[in-house]
């Protein structure tokens, strides 16, 4: 039966300046059942031959015919089918997959050709059982001796059981006994096949060869039939089985861990790159979810981690309420009576000697619940539990653990215990010591949960702090003269304005007077009489004295007033914990505008902020496409020589039969399992760093799902390019091109 014709076929080569002749005019019809030796001088042309009628190689003139089929209309994917199915090659210089072993290198023909892979492991064990490398079966093939890898290829080459066998001078690089061997090997296993066998000494085939064939310069000279050859009937295969995306898979991650050094390098440059990429990613995105978000001027020492809301209806937050707030993922606990955290967010922390005389007073500027610890931030100590029991950053030295201190409003300054005692908050014992220098005190839960914990004192100690401030800075306009009254207990710029002068003058004036008190002015008309000294107002100093008793008059006339402002406490207010400033926008965001009322007293929105988070998004998309195209390069300039390292293998795929859409497949996989691996492990490592350095400058925290979505799609989008142009390189040439080019 025909297996393959070719009608007065010619191949020339054409290199830079001239063409030369691989075969001319080559007429032959090749049977199944023949075992035909190929003899000839050193570049008649055998070669050529063999490519050609495998597939391998293109020819320009005449036409082949396989199994009696024309192939003028063949692409280049009907000849890969072709050859998967029907054609196993040896090669002269073996072509075996260096980093797979032998058991790898037969199993791959069988599985790139869609073999039942239950069957697989059993088949190519066979065939290497058969050519007599069992012992060697799980060895690199890089670690073969020359005969034992031309053995492995043989096997190969019939583990697909093809109907057509073609071997290139397959002993020429062995010794006389291993050639004879392999000789009568392939004899063997082939008695139903077309054997095609190219050789130097025919002495080597002559017990077997059925025809022989000589050539010279391109032509065939002699075409001599030695002995009659079995008629064998088989029909062409050309079932196209693709793999399917397991075996794909399977594939890539052989051929990742094939070469543990190619893949930890590989792995270890995606890595950095990915790690640098997230890196800038996440800073841009930081950037542009905390723009406009500042410390507010009007609360300043409310630190981001809060959030107040209330009730839109003016009623007080329900349990219902709570349960919705605390249902929200930025959101660690609520505190219904968030009187303390909205009165008075700073505190003096009061040492005293002995119990008795002040030692010392230092500012906290931020109060928070222990809940934003954890017992591992704690440098020394537990968690607060107890009401009296605060933790507290050791951002003062002469902190001491299980000290007992007296916390006060930051507005008394006083050093008199008894005035202290009046306007304090209370006693707390120091429990624990966080590092950092942030001046914060931690309350337990138990002390923040209490109706309304702190609010009869903090009235107090606000009411102290606001006499004390009007005190210092009583200002009042008279005929649009503006006049500085002190209490004659105040000292200003070494002028001492005594009370209860003997000469004094009453004046009844309607007057506005201002007060200053904080950042709160209240302008308040009053008709009080004030008593000056000397009479009239002396312009060059415009001081003059009241009596005591009109002063504090208009103190606490004053007072009423400004306490209306000051003190006036939203009793349904809530104070909601939050991780961060990022978190209480995203609350802000949640929450129903319609129910509730929100105020993030350390977020401003500047009003040009959309237009400038616009802007930064923009800026920030440009940034990371100049970083992506970089960072490929960077790739591509490294692992280049790599990947065309890896040609010859992907040779060897194609020659076994591997189609190009399978290959470009591979390729892509395992870039993108790759670029997975190495995103993996960059986000660990960072989370890592996140969790256990200090001061780590990362801002990973504030990457949401999406961004981890856009961050595995641009990761995949670079594997796939580097897989394409990996693939437009390899697949630009045929599989004869490539291997010589390409090859060792
Ligand atoms: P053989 O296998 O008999 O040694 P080849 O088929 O390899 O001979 O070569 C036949 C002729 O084609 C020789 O003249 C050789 O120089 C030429 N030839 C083979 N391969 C190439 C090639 N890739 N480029 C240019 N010329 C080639
Ligand atoms: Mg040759």
């Amino acid at each position: 039966m025909e297996a393959l014709r070719l009608e007065r076929v010619s191949k020339y080569y054409q290199s830079e300046n001239n063409v030369s002749v691989g075969m001319k005019h080559i007429s032959l019809t090749f049977h199944m059942g023949e075992f035909i030796a190929v003899t000839g001088e050193s570049g008649s042309g055998k070669s050529t031959l063999l490519n050609v009628l495998s597939g391998l190689d293109k020819y320009e003139e005449g036409e082949m015919f396989i199994f009696s089929e024309e192939t003028s209309h063949y692409q280049i994917k009907d000849f890969e089918t072709y050859r998967r199915e029907n054609v196993g090659f040896v090669f002269q210089n073996y072509n075996i997959i260096d980093s797979y072993t032998v058991l790898q290198n037969v199993m791959l023909a069988l599985e790139l050709q869609g073999f039942p892979s239950k069957a697989r492991k059993a088949r190519a064990l066979k065939l290497i059982d058969q050519v007599g490398l069992t012992k060697q079966k799980n060895q690199k093939s890089s670690k073969l001796s020359g005969g034992q890898k031309q053995r492995a290829v043989i096997a190969r080459a019939l583990a697909k059981d093809t109907p057509i066998i073609v071997c290139d001078e397959p002993t020429g690089n062995l010794d006389q006994t291993s050639a004879e061997q392999i000789m009568s090997l392939l004899n063997d296993i082939s008695k139903d096949k077309l054997v095609i066998v190219v050789t130097h000494e025919f002495d080597q085939v002559a017990p077997y060869a059925t025809r022989r064939i000589k050539m010279s310069d391109g032509e065939v000279v002699e075409d001599i039939q030695l002995k009659a050859h079995q008629e064998v009937s088989v029909t062409k295969q050309d079932k196209s089985k693709k793999l399917n995306i397991f075996d794909l898979l399977k594939f890539s991650m052989r051929n990742l861990f094939a070469q543990p050094k190619r893949f930890f390098f590989m792995l270890f440059l995606m890595l950095i790159a990915i790690s640098v990429f997230t890196i800038v990613y996440s800073n841009q995105i930081y950037g542009l979810r905390t723009t406009g978000l500042e410390q507010s001027g009007t609360y300043p020492s409310v630190p981001s981690s809060r959030v107040l809301v209330e009730r839109r209806d003016g009623n007080p937050l329900t349990n219902e309420d709570i349960n919705i707030i605390e249902s929200f993922r930025d959101v660690n606990k609520v505190y219904a009576y968030g009187a303390l955290f909205h009165n008075d967010t700073s505190f003096n922390l009061v040492t005293f000697y002995n119990n008795d005389e002040v030692m010392d007073m230092m500012n906290y500027r931020f109060n928070d619940s222990a809940h934003m610890l954890t017992s591992n931030m704690l440098s020394e100590g537990r968690l607060p539990i107890a009401m009296d029991e605060i933790v507290v950053s050791n951002y003062w030295w002469g902190i001491d653990i299980d000290q007992t201190v007296l916390l006060t409003s930051d507005r008394i300054w006083d050093w008199d215990k008894n005035a202290l005692e009046e306007a304090g908050i209370g006693y707390f014992k120091i429990v624990g010591i966080i590092d950092n220098d942030l001046q914060t005190i931690y309350f337990s839960d138990a002390y923040l949960s209490q109706s309304y914990p702190t609010e009869p004192s903090l009235d107090q100690s606000l009411k102290l702090q606001v006499k004390q401030s009007l005190e210092n800075s009583l200002q009042i306009t008279i005929n649009n003269q503006e006049v500085f009254i002190y209490d004659a207990r105040t000292e200003y710029n070494g002028y001492d304005v005594y009370l209860d002068n003997e000469d004094i003058f009453e004046t009844p004036l309607s007057l506005e007077v201002e007060v200053q008190a904080d950042s709160l002015t209240q302008t308040v008309t009053m008709n009080k009489t004030l008593v000056f000294a000397n009479g009239i107002l002396e312009n060059e100093f415009n001081y003059g004295s009241i009596s005591t008793s009109v002063f504090d008059e208009i103190i606490q006339t004053l007072l009423l007033e400004v306490e209306e402002e000051y003190v006036s406490l939203p009793s349904a207010i809530a104070s909601v914990s939050v991780e961060n400033q990022l978190a209480g926008t995203r609350l802000i965001e949640s929450l129903d505008a319609q129910v509730y009322k929100v105020y993030y007293p350390a977020n401003i929105p500047g009003f040009l902020q959309e237009f400038l988070v616009f802007i930064l998004a923009i800026v920030a998309v440009i940034i990371l496409l100049i970083l992506g195209l970089f960072l490929y390069a960077v790739i591509h300039a490294v692992t280049k020589n790599m990947m065309n390292a890896r040609k010859k293998d992907f040779s060897i795929f194609r020659s076994v039969g591997a189609h190009e859409s399978t290959l470009s497949m591979l390729v892509i996989i395992e870039q993108i399992l790759l670029s997975m691996i190495g995103l993996i492990l960059s986000i660990l490592i960072l989370n890592a760093i996140v969790m256990f350095v200090p001061d780590h400058g990362l801002t990973i925290e504030y990457m949401g799902v999406s961004d981890y979505i856009i961050l595995v799609l641009a990761i995949t989008l670079l594997g796939l390019w580097l897989g394409l142009r990996f693939n437009k390189k390899v697949f630009h040439q045929t599989v004869i091109q490539s291997l010589t080019s390409g090859g060792e």
